[in-house]
């Protein structure tokens, strides 16, 4: 299991990855004329790669065992542009990974009617493991009705009450990618949230909340504090936080001045500024102004291929999990060959 090797020589073996740390840090003073930071960049890109390669592992053992490979509903309704990338990209994943998906597609006019009953049945296909309906969903069908009517077992976004519900009593349940893929990088990378001080900008159901209910957990001990925009002034919190998380959806929230020396900052926010010189004619960049950011950090997530890839990643992982919790099995059940 490499992720689970990689994960465990972080936390179990800091002087290892404290050698590799310092490398990695001589190496950037070595290069100072060029590059004056010594942050590490906390690559998703690259982690991504290693779950993923575990949880095709699982997919293959899962199939061998059950004759079909697990299975993932995607649902997408209306044209918006950045939920089609989205989709798309979470689509390509299960292709690489092994996990079979059935799409559904269905343009802006859908009823709320039809889409409860497309939800209902396959919440009732023991073929389908797992639920992913796209957000943001037209203005006229209501979202909370549509994640409340998912099968908690097969909510693989984890954006069920019951899952979100469990999460904050600390029990078993699906968690939010987005929360989940941060986790599994600041454990890979070895950085402990234990009585460290941490700062989240934004409060949704999808991030904000989610990543405090996890990092309050008696597992990670953080002492969190959420910011969103009737904050009068983020900034005495953001100062003080050892760990900064931002999850608010506008570019340059985050500025060098009010960064702790030394913080750890991971931008969740993707946001598409004008770029001629790109194909898309966008480019993506998160809430951090992240160039003069950086050499004030220890560690930072880029964008993209930072919380991006983990996101994904932590989907097709949930997705296995809730085929093997529907077969009554536990994935380490699965006979996996390293
Ligand atoms: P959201 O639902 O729009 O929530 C944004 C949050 O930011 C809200 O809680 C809002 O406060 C708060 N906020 C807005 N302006 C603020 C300010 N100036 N200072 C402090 N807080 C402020 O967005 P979301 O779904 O959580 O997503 C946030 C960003 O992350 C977006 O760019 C999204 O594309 C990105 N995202 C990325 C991934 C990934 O995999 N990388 C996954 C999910 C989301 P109020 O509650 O008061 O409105």
């Amino acid at each position: 299991m490499p992720t689970q090797k990689t994960h465990t020589m972080a936390i179990r073996y800091p002087f290892v990855y404290n050698v590799g740390r310092c490398i990695h840090n001589g190496l950037s003073v070595a290069l100072g004329a060029y590059r004056r930071s010594t942050a590490l960049i906390l690559s998703g890109k690259e982690l991504s790669l290693l779950v993923n390669e575990h949880t095709s592992k699982l997919c293959r053992a899962f199939e061998e065992r059950f004759s079909r490979k697990p299975c993932l509903a995607v649902v997408l309704v209306g044209d918006n542009p950045a939920s089609k990338t989205y989709v798309k990209g979470k689509k390509k994943a299960c292709d690489e990974i092994g996990i079979a998906h059935i799409d559904f597609t269905y343009d802006e006019s859908l009823s709320q009617k039809s889409l409860l009953e497309l939800v209902q049945s396959l919440n009732d296909d023991p073929n389908v493991d797992g639920i992913l309906v796209q957000l943001p969903l037209p203005s006229h069908i209501d979202e909370v009705k549509v994640i409340n009517s998912i099968d908690p077992a097969k909510d693989v976004d984890g954006f069920h009450p019951v899952n979100i519900g469990k999460l904050l009593l600390g029990q078993k349940s699906h968690i939010a990618c987005t929360p989940k893929g941060i986790l599994r990088m600041l454990d890979h990378y070895g950085i402990l949230t234990d009585s460290k001080d941490v700062c989240i900008l934004g409060r949704s159901n999808i991030v904000g909340k989610p990543m405090a209910a996890l990092l309050m957990q008696k597992d990670r001990n953080a002492t969190v504090t959420i910011c969103h925009s009737l904050t009068p002034d983020i900034v005495p919190y953001v100062k003080r936080a050892d760990i900064l998380i931002s999850a608010v959806g506008h570019t340059n929230v985050v500025t060098s001045d009010m960064v702790k020396d030394g913080a750890v900052v991971i931008d969740v926010g993707m946001n598409r500024v004008p770029d001629p010189s790109k194909k898309s004619g966008y480019a993506l960049r998160g809430d951090v102004d992240f160039a003069n950011v950086e050499p004030k950090t220890s560690a930072i997530t880029p964008v993209p291929g930072g919380v991006g890839p983990m996101t994904i990643a932590m989907l097709m992982e949930n997705t296995v999990v809730a085929a093997c919790d529907q077969k009554g099995i536990d994935t380490a059940d699965l006979e996996v060959l390293e």
